[in-house]
């Protein structure tokens, strides 16, 4: 479908009916499928042939998602998860173990944050967290002999800070390891990272690709451009997996060794798999994909402005306004989407009367839904982070998280005007 706007992909890619078949995606609510001879199944089990057994690894509806997602990044093969964290855990797990090194973005997800500093770091992967903004100096300052991968947001939940994703991929290189890239917020339709240098990318697709509140997933995409044999860091890789008779990934899969090694060993091991209704739904999210952000990007920009001009408000970050010290960052990498932060003038107390005084606006664990949303991550996502932390995750404590939808600009931004003339 390479070809195609991203708008026709949103709606095509995937899934191509053949003659008299449904339109539609269908579900296929199977977890097992059918042979005719033990030899046949055998020949699955053993990486010889490739079709359906069992959905823990693959299915119809799942794989056509993954590729309808695959293509709107630029990648060559993806795979659906049952969750955003289980995609990112999945995506820096697949190349390290126990006595490896990840160099981490510290403005990241807080969910993604304890993943790694706290449970990752039980299995003995050892991370190093660097401010997005970090030189290229400090980047490279961080790496050690261990190191695997290097990990950031492209625009961070919920600081809103854009990677410079060039910087980052050019240190990664150099250093013979990939950039993984959480591009949650921005969206294939508004950032591609492959383009810009990123190796593997992947999504919570619970936010803008559902998009309507309905599903949790994941994704996680190869761009396949990453060489996993031009050093033996990645050993997994490119030696035999004894668990498949030797298979050697590198050498049998090509540009889809890094998305099989993640089917055949996690999923098989770990098992964290959408249910195909929810591949559905989410595919159903995907076609209105391009419509919703350029609408929630609307919005967002005009109630940036309505709160820049308010003597209420004492900060706002946006970084499609030009005041965002990021806005250069984000005009050059697309990365921009529907959230703005922003502070009221007073106390805590004064953010949480302002919030609870809205009527429209729902006060939700979470963000990038079609319905405007806000949260206060300091007291809820963010909450067991130190101050420190906090810092370095780019959260002030009286940040406000507001996840603008695709609702009518006039009656999003009266109803933050009647709260705020309640404090
Ligand atoms: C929500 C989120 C996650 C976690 O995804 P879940 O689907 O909630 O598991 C990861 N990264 C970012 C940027 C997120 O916003």
């Amino acid at each position: 479908m390479n070809n195609f706007h991203i708008n026709t992909k949103c709606l095509h890619s995937g899934y191509t009916p053949k003659n008299g078949e449904p339109r539609v995606l269908p579900i296929t609510q199977s977890t097992t499928f059918k042979y005719d001879s033990s030899e046949a199944m055998g020949d699955l089990f053993d990486l010889k042939a490739s079709g359906y057994f069992y959905t823990r690894l693959q299915n119809p509806t799942n794989d056509a998602v993954a590729a309808k997602i695959a293509d709107l990044e630029g990648g060559v093969a993806a795979v659906l998860t049952s969750s955003g964290q289980a995609a990112s855990f999945y995506s820096v797990f697949n190349i390290c173990g126990a006595g490896d090194h990840i160099i981490s973005s510290s403005a990241i997800y807080g969910g993604t944050f304890n993943l790694f500093s706290v449970t990752m770091k039980k299995l003995g992967i050892d991370f190093t967290f660097i401010h997005p903004d970090a030189s290229q100096e400090e980047i490279n300052a961080a790496f050690k002999e261990n190191t695997k991968a290097v990990f950031a947001e492209s625009l961070s939940n919920p600081s809103l800070i854009v990677l410079d994703i060039e910087k980052f991929a050019k240190a990664a290189h150099s250093h013979g390891v990939p950039l993984i890239i959480d591009n949650t917020f921005p969206t294939p339709v508004n950032c591609r990272p492959i383009e810009f240098g990123a190796d593997i990318v992947l999504h919570s697709t619970t936010k803008y690709m559902d998009g309507h509140g309905t599903s949790v997933g994941g994704v996680v995409v190869d761009s396949g451009n990453f060489d996993w044999t031009q050093n033996d860091k990645f050993q997994g890789l490119t030696t035999p997996d004894e668990s498949y008779h030797g298979i050697t990934y590198t050498d049998t899969f090509g540009k889809g060794a890094y998305i099989t090694k993640m089917v055949v060993q996690l999923m098989r091991d770990l098992g964290s798999i959408p249910s195909p209704h929810n591949s559905f739904l989410l595919n159903i999210g995907l076609e209105t994909l391009f419509l919703r952000i350029q609408r929630h990007c609307e919005n967002s920009l005009a109630v940036a402005k309505y709160l820049e001009g308010h003597d209420k408000v004492s900060w706002i970050d946006h970084p499609g306004l030009e005041s965002s010290k990021y806005h250069d960052l984000s005009k050059k990498y697309g990365a921009t989407c529907g959230v703005i932060s922003f502070g009221v003038k007073g106390s805590r107390e004064t953010a949480v009367k302002f919030m609870d005084a809205l009527k429209l606006v729902s006060i939700a664990t979470h963000v990038a839904d079609c319905r405007t949303c806000l949260l206060h991550p300091a007291s809820t996502t963010h909450r067991q982070l130190s101050d420190e932390q906090l810092r370095n995750a780019g959260v002030t404590p009286d940040l406000i998280r507001f996840s603008v939808g695709i609702e009518h600009t006039d009656d999003i931004i009266a109803d933050i005007d009647q709260a705020l003339a309640q404090i």
